[in-house]
């Protein structure tokens, strides 16, 4: 069984065909990027999907050596995400539906982003750090859905990163330079801010950039910050860990590229008798194979797709029924 995935929520355009033994046939994508010292608009993230989704679409197709009745079925990120983008992936999802005459499965972006990080790392019921510009959850799969046990109350841990870092005129995405600056500075002082088991970042950030104005050392406030976020990171993903009692550890997101925060998770889960993983690189970030992956998942556990699908911006980890675990 072949399906093919459509990834479309914010700055990737992604289109993946995954076979039934989970193999990766293709994995064609293109990012937008907004010109330097902006973010995302919507509107023009959305334009290049449309742009690039027919191109990569094909290429995909190309790669894995198909016709589109070979497909079994097409799978779309159905949310959370930009609006305008999503709708391009729901538009490009039916009419290739159509085309091939199969149904079309609406994914979960982020459910998405774990199947394809269990499936890289062939851990089966791990606890998830999901670290990327937007995202810092610690996630679980329990009785029937995947379980939020901890988030951020404001920004996305990479996000953060990203603020010190325009503050101190490094380049975007500034995650890789302050890990290259981190490993000469020394730590110094910062908040800490675990509440339960949720996490933010915000304040922590106001007081880095304070202590920037004033002349500290970048280097200095790189260490700091990476070693007060990892820790807090680390400290709730043990508490997770802890609670629902299991014995596997994957990281991913883009800030699953430190190898600071790698360490931590690795030295907390030896000491637990835990295996830790770090969910490959190039399937951290955004992509269509992960798309194809869980749609893939839901046809062999016999999910039917709703007869009408939109859009869903908002949708929530543990809005999805976990039918195929
Ligand atoms: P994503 O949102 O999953 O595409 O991941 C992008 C985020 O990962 C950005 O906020 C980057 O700053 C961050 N990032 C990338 N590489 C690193 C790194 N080596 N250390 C920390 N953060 C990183
Ligand atoms: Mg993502």
């Amino acid at each position: 069984m072949f399906v093919l995935g459509i990834e479309s929520t914010a700055h990737t355009f992604g289109a993946g065909i995954v076979d039934d033994q989970g193999r990766i046939l293709a994995d064609a994508r293109d990012m937008f990027k907004p010109p330097a010292g902006w973010g995302i608009k919507p509107q023009d993230a959305a334009a290049h999907h449309r742009e690039a989704g027919g191109r990569l679409v094909q290429q995909a197709m190309e790669d894995a050596r198909l016709r589109a009745a070979d497909l079994d079925a097409i799978a779309f990120s159905q949310g959370a995400g930009l609006p305008p983008c999503l709708r391009v992936g729901l538009e490009a999802g039916r009419s290739l539906a159509a085309q091939a005459g199969k149904p079309l499965i609406p994914v979960c972006h982020q459910v998405a982003h774990l199947e394809i990080a269990r499936l890289q790392t062939r851990l089966q019921d791990p606890v998830i750090l999901y670290v990327s510009g937007g995202n810092t959850q610690v996630i679980s799969h329990l009785a029937g859905r995947y379980r939020v046990f901890g988030e951020t109350q404001d920004v996305g841990v990479g996000n953060a990163l990203d603020k010190f870092g325009r503050a101190a005129a490094l380049a975007f995405p500034a995650g890789p330079e302050i890990e290259r600056l981190a490993s000469r500075g020394s730590y110094s002082e910062l908040p800490y801010v675990v509440k339960g088991m949720d996490l933010s970042f915000s304040g922590i950030l106001t007081a880095a950039l304070q202590k920037l104005r004033h002349g500290a050392p970048l280097a200095d406030l790189c260490c700091s910050l990476q070693e007060t976020f990892f820790a807090m990171l680390t400290e709730v993903t043990e508490r997770a860990l802890a609670h629902v009692g299991k014995e596997e550890v994957i990281l991913t997101g883009g800030v699953a590229a430190n190898q600071r925060l790698c360490q931590m998770l690795d030295t907390m889960c030896r000491e637990r008798g835990a295996r830790f993983l770090p969910c490959p690189l190039r399937y951290c970030g955004d992509n269509g194979a992960m798309i194809a992956w869980n749609g893939m998942q839901q046809l062999q556990a016999g999910n039917l797709p709703a007869p009408s699908l939109e859009i869903r911006p908002r949708l929530r980890t543990d809005d999805v029924d976990v039918a195929w675990l």
